[in-house]
């Protein structure tokens, strides 16, 4: 089925972004150092590096829910200062209102972008049936099961047509089965609509089944180590063996940035 996309992807632009929290009687910590990062319209980007270095603090800039220290984010050449719309997130944990059924969920943005009650159900109810929950939009989200609520989540950020979707870990708390049946949802819809995508994930082999660009991050402060267009044609087989040469040569760089990050931490313990 063919659903209506109004909206054109727009690029990211990261600035010579730097990030320092300041937690109150602690020492100040150094999220990120100053990262220049230029993303294209339409780009599948994913954002991989060792745990706390920093992925979810650009990913949270990128949608305006925190300030740089240093530095300045675009969408487009709007300056990102706080979230909009066009800039749909998708969490870790579904982030679905229990109050809400699960259409008015998956219509959320829409009402929040004044769209009438008619056309945003019509419109959630596309979604809906795309991600295989047509016959849940009047359920409440406590009657679905966690691969569900994740579903209504990724039916919330296509439908609110936003041109810029950023996932942190979407598919992270899921079990195999959901996630292998949600990454080839994203995948199509992102091949039908062409939305500028930025995945945060742990896993190599997600990151190239999915994105066409993968950007490796250091330990803490996060800094770009590599940034490796991936031209491997689609659907991609993880078996496949350029697949697997790049997936290995990336965990080769990952382990390289771990075991970094191990040392960082241990001369932190023994000084
Ligand atoms: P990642 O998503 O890559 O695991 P984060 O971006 O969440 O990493 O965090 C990067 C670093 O910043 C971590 O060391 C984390 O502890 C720290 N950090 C994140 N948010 C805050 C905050 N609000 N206050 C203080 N430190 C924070
Ligand atoms: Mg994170």
């Amino acid at each position: 089925m063919t659903t209506t996309s109004t909206v054109k992807a727009l690029g990211i632009t990261v600035d010579n972004v730097s990030k320092l929290y300041y937690p109150a009687g602690q020492e100040p910590v150094e999220a990120l150092r100053p990262v220049q990062l230029t993303i294209e319209p339409g780009e599948f980007v994913a954002l991989i590096g060792p745990s706390g270095c920093g992925k979810s603090t650009l990913l949270n800039l990128m949608a305006g829910f925190d300030k740089p220290t240093a530095g300045s984010l675009y969408a487009g050449d709007k300056r990102i200062e706080s979230p909009d719309p066009d800039r749909g997130m998708v969490f870790q944990q579904y982030a679905l209102f229990p109050w809400l059924n699960v259409r008015e969920n998956v219509a959320l943005g829409l009402r929040l972008a004044g769209v009438d009650l008619a056309t945003r159900h019509a419109r959630a109810d596309e979604y809906l049936e795309l991600v295989g929950l047509k016959e849940f939009a009047q359920a409440m989200p406590s009657a679905l099961s966690g691969g569900m609520k994740q579903r209504a989540a990724l039916a919330r950020a296509f439908c609110t047509d936003s041109s810029i979707i950023l996932m942190d870990e979407p598919f992270g708390a899921l079990d195999a089965l959901t996630r292998g049946f949600l990454q080839q949802e994203l995948l199509r819809i992102w091949q039908d609509h062409r939305k500028t995508v930025v995945l945060v994930t742990h896993s190599v082999e997600e990151a190239l089944f999915l994105a066409n660009r993968v950007i490796v991050m250091t330990p803490r402060p996060g800094r770009i180590k590599r940034d490796e267009p991936i031209e491997l044609s689609y659907p991609r087989d993880p078996m496949a063996e350029s697949f697997r040469e790049l997936e290995y040569s990336i965990l080769s760089d990952l382990k390289e940035e771990l075991h970094a990050a191990q040392g960082l931490s241990t001369q932190k313990t023994s000084s």
